[in-house]
């Protein structure tokens, strides 16, 4: 039996806030290795949610709250940024 696993982009795994995707797609190649490696194929799926689910479901709430109000969300970005310039001086 031929088996396939997605990896990066053609797995949909693309950060939905910040848009990158390399470390992606770098890491579910090693997991999809280790997977085959170790004959647990059919834990690749979990194994995938695991490394990426917290930090996309993150991504995700965040990219909803800047895409709803977008200049209010600009806006905060620069208050930080001005913020902080201050702080170092
Ligand atoms: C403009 C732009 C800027 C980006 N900037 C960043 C960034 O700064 N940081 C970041 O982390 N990510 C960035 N990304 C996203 C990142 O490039 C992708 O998430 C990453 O390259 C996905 O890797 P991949 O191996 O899944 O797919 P790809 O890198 O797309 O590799 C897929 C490969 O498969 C080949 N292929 C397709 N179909 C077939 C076929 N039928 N037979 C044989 N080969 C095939 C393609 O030619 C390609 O070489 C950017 C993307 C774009 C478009």
């Amino acid at each position: 039996m031929i088996e396939c696993f997605s990896q990066g982009d053609s797995a949909g795994l693309i950060n939905p806030f910040f848009g990158d995707g390399i470390l992606h797609a770098l890491k579910s190649g090693q997991i999809a290795a280790r997977c085959i490696l170790e004959k647990t194929q059919h834990d690749y799926t979990r194994a995938i949610g695991r490394e990426f689910k917290t930090n996309f479901d993150a991504a995700l709430k965040l990219s909803k709250f800047f895409y709803q109000w977008p200049k209010f969300a600009t806006s905060m970005v620069f208050a930080v940024q001005a913020q902080r310039g201050l702080q170092r001086g």
